[in-house]
């Protein structure tokens, strides 16, 4: 699926395969998820080169093994993070690949996996092998919204059991959070505008949810917690969920700031007084490292984490390609999967 230019209509088509880079791979696609990222991307809020193949929460067999590879195989069933670290720094040898100074994202910094095949880079750093018993729909749905979800509440925020846990946005990355934060035994409110969201975020275990068309999210989340939830997570990225999500702790409270606030909707304004005067913890999450990967892996194969409920429909390129110009005003809830042979 090509895109050749900022906001053209993406076309399927057949392109040069790609070839194994020095210490990568090429795998032929099995997955794929739509995410807001794409959407952006399209949009010309990253600095990607057109034309251009977006995707990047993929699953997928390997076929080639560059030079220098060691760790892979034809035939081996992998994933990776969104975040592919170069492999050779002070952060990637640290485990740390989801800041790599380096990086490369598939389907932003190179073509990415709405295709039938993609190239990775650094393959014995990035690579994450998936288990028999997980498909490559549950693995594409970790790569990018439920393993972020997973870092900023278990990796940043720390969640403990029995904290209650505010998400805001019951899109595909705060659905990931809430069956997060109940697998560790916190309490969980659900934001959103769209009420399917929110009757999903419910089935997914939220013990709260609130209807965010106008309402004072703050002061309705102070009211079910009993002054204000120990952890929020802005799933959406606005200057308005920022401050709801914000405003919504309790003194001393955690916020993580997940949805991306691209510069080009302005620079947000943020309640910092609110910050300073409650002793407020602002923390940013950026995915999550490949090396981070077994200990979320172990909880899907043993089925405490289920990301395959997330996802609501696998649709072929054809329709990803009509799908991903509308995207940012799609209510679908749940996750959309492209399998590309479709
Ligand atoms: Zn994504
Ligand atoms: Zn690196």
């Amino acid at each position: 699926m090509v895109v050749d230019s900022v906001r053209a209509l993406p076309r399927v088509r057949e392109v040069a395969e790609p070839t194994a880079p020095s210490g990568g791979v090429v795998l032929r696609v099995t997955a794929t998820g739509v995410c807001r990222s794409d959407w952006h991307a399209w949009a010309g809020h990253d600095e990607v080169v057109f034309p251009h193949v977006p995707g990047h929460e993929l699953a997928g067999v390997v076929v080639e093994v560059g030079a220098g590879a060691a760790r892979w195989r034809p035939g081996d069933r992998v994933t990776v993070p969104f975040v592919c670290g170069c492999g050779r720094c002070e952060w990637c040898r640290a485990g740390e690949a989801q800041v790599c100074p380096d990086q490369q994202q598939p389907g932003f910094t190179h073509w990415g996996s709405f295709a039938e095949y993609v190239a990775l880079h650094a393959a014995d750093t990035n690579l994450v092998r998936i288990p028999d018993g997980v498909d490559s729909t549950a693995a594409a749905a970790l790569g990018c919204r439920f393993a972020t979800a997973y870092r900023a509440l278990v990796g940043r925020a720390r969640v403990g059991e029995g904290e209650w846990v505010t998400v805001v946005g019951a899109g595909g990355v705060g659905l990931s959070a809430v069956m997060v934060a109940r697998s560790l035994g916190a309490r969980v409110v659900a934001v959103d505008r769209n009420p399917g969201a929110l009757a999903v975020a419910a089935g997914l275990g939220a013990e709260h949810t609130v209807h965010a068309d106008g309402a004072d999210v703050p002061a309705a989340v102070l009211d079910l917690t009993g002054g204000g939830s120990h952890v929020a997570v802005d799933a959406v990225g606005s200057e308005q969920t920022c401050a709801d999500s914000i405003l919504s702790l309790r003194r001393r409270g955690r916020h993580v700031q997940v949805g991306l606030l691209p510069p080009v909707d302005g620079h947000p304004r943020v309640p910092m007084a609110r910050v300073i005067g409650w002793e407020l913890d602002l923390l940013g999450s950026h995915g999550m490292a490949a090396a981070d990967y077994p200990a979320m892996m172990a909880l899907v194969e043993r089925g405490s984490l289920q990301p395959q409920r997330l996802v609501a429909r696998t649709i072929g390129l054809e329709e990803a390609a009509a799908l991903l110009p509308v995207f940012d005003r799609a209510t679908v809830a749940g996750m959309t999967v492209v399998d590309p042979a479709r």
